[in-house]
């Protein structure tokens, strides 16, 4: 693969990126000006490591100036926009997305190492989350409350309005960098708020195109930001004060020192995940094993939403087992821009050494390999199923506590429900848990003990759209994402109170 490969379109992004020695330069998005940095990051494929863009690397005087402009100016321009207005801006960004959805697409399948399905997906789904922003806007009503219920505040009455916070920084994972960006701008500014987004230094490209629809819209440029530096040199932007609400979806560790840094804001954390899947007795269970296996090994398992931990009642383990394996041989391994892949390169090399490292952890303590465990390139690797019978020897296993952001899942087997609500709630993540079966007590049995997020049953975890919220407990997060359900975090109360004490508006005192 070469620059070639990677090639822009559309004519909306001409000015916001040139061609220095075959490689691909864009520009920043700084509240309202495109600049183009004195430093650089490299920005590769995936597919093959290769170079395919690279991305200024802002310093402290650039971000410092973007947050007095937002702060300043542009935390006012965008609320002092009718609602309607920013409805209709939003409706635009979304009427440039489907003009540049090639564009976009492309992006996502050369710098997130996307399959052509799944980047067309994120791009549809971002597409549809900017269409459903009036759904938000729904939930943006205050309170009324009346006085006479205490003695003190009779002949008075509030308002409960909520009001926008001012600036939101969303801080965005690489495994949806459009979607990602696109949700937290969309629930934001229909609050209110100016946006300032931190993307993911692996793959920044389909943020930064996205800027530029958002510019063209003629959404106030003041109040929009996209600030390319890398995680490990944010914590000055975490901390700053003029910043009110901090909407992250990353890994629990970072959250946890984002959250440390942050100081008194308000938060929005979607962190780490990995869920369990709950195969019953009375499971369908070649719709559970074909389900499961996609639920591990879609978009080579880096999902927060991705089954990493299997549990099979005991009486239907090896069927359900041979099941599985065959549906995991099935999965096509390779390029992403080949039709037939089904799962394709990981983020970096790094992850798929650590996926086996884990692996082989868990076969040195007694595990079985039933399926993969092989590397098939730098940033590809099989997709791969660990047996783990004994289980204190799952829960010691890396496969089990930590979330291995990879294709691999660990499949155990389990005597009564009450073992699987065990060993499913042991994990530090509480995402998602996906329940197999149709015996309705013992579903309710588990929808009552789990304690995660959400529960699908007869389906894999999946967040899609948001049209369902979505959100973890435990070490997952705070907060839910979703169409409707995450205004009020970046929103605060304000109460009004009016007094009419002796103006006779009450008779019943006179
Ligand atoms: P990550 O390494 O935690 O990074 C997430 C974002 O945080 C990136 O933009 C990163 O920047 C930035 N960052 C790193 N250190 C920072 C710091 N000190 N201050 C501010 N920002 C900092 O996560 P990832 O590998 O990109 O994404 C995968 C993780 O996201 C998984 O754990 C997955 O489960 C989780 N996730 C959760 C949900 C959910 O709904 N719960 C959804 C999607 C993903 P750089 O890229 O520059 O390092």
């Amino acid at each position: 693969m070469s620059v070639k490969d990677f090639k822009l379109h559309g004519r909306i992004f001409s000015e916001i990126h040139r061609e220095v020695d075959g490689i691909c330069e864009f520009a920043a998005f700084a509240a309202g000006r495109w600049i183009w940095g004195r430093e650089f990051l490299e920005v590769r494929s995936p597919i093959d490591l290769k170079v395919i863009a690279r991305i200024p690397k802002l310093g402290w005087d650039d971000i410092n100036h973007v947050l007095d402009v937002v702060y300043s100016v542009g935390r006012w321009k965008i609320r002092d926009i009718p609602g309607w207005k920013r409805l209709n801006m939003l409706d635009r960004i979304a009427e440039l997305m489907e003009e540049n959805k090639k564009d976009l697409i492309n992006s996502l399948v050369f710098n997130s190492g996307k399959t052509r399905l799944q980047a067309e997906g994120e791009v549809n789904a971002s597409i549809d989350r900017l269409r459903r922003a009036d759904m938000d806007s729904r939930k943006i009503y205050g309170e009324y409350v009346p006085g006479d219920w205490d003695p003190t505040t009779v002949e008075t009455e509030a308002i409960i309005r909520r009001e926008p916070l001012g600036v939101v920084l969303a801080i965005i994972p690489f495994n949806y960098p459009l979607f990602d960006t696109v949700s937290k701008l969309v629930y934001s500014v229909i609050a209110g708020n100016a946006v300032v987004v931190k993307p993911p230094s692996a793959d920044p490209i389909p943020v930064i195109l996205f800027a530029k629809l958002v510019e063209e819209s003629g959404f106030p440029g003041e109040s929009f930001s996209v600030l390319t530096i890398p995680g490990k040199e944010s914590d000055r932007l975490v901390s700053d004060d003029r910043i009110q609400a901090i909407s992250f979806t990353g890994s629990s560790k970072t959250g946890k020192r984002v959250i440390q840094l942050a100081g008194i804001k308000q938060f929005i954390m979607e962190l780490g995940g990995g869920d369990p899947a709950i195969v019953l007795s009375d499971a369908d269970l070649h719709v559970a094993a074909k389900m499961i296996a996609a639920g591990v090994y879609s978009y080579a398992g880096q999902r927060c939403d991705a089954i990493k931990l299997i549990l099979v009642a005991k009486d239907v383990y090896g069927e359900f087992k041979e099941k599985l394996v065959s549906e995991f041989s099935r999965a096509v391994v390779g390029d992403p821009r080949d039709e037939k892949t089904a799962v394709g390169p990981l983020i970096c090399p790094e992850a798929v050494e650590e996926m086996l490292k884990c692996i082989d952890e868990a076969i040195k303590a007694g595990g079985n390999l039933l399926y993969g465990g092989r590397r098939l390139g730098e940033t590809y690797v099989e997709p791969s199923l660990v047996e783990i019978l004994d289980k204190r020897t799952l829960r010691g296993l890396k496969l089990y506590m930590e979330e291995v952001f990879a294709p691999v899942a660990i499949i155990t087997d389990f005597n009564d429900v009450d073992e699987a609500i065990e060993i499913a709630n042991g994990r530090r993540y509480g995402l998602d848990a996906a329940i197999f079966g149709y015996n309705l007590d013992t579903i309710r049995k588990l929808i009552r003990f789990l304690e995660f997020g959400a529960i699908y049953i007869n389906d894999m975890p999946r967040h899609g759209v948001g049209y369902y919220p979505f959100g973890g407990r435990k070490e997952s997060g705070i907060g839910r994402e979703g169409i409707g359900y995450s205004v009020e975090q970046v929103t605060a109360y304000k109460t009004i109170v009016y007094n009419f004490r002796e103006k006779g508006v009450w008779r019943y005192l006179e």
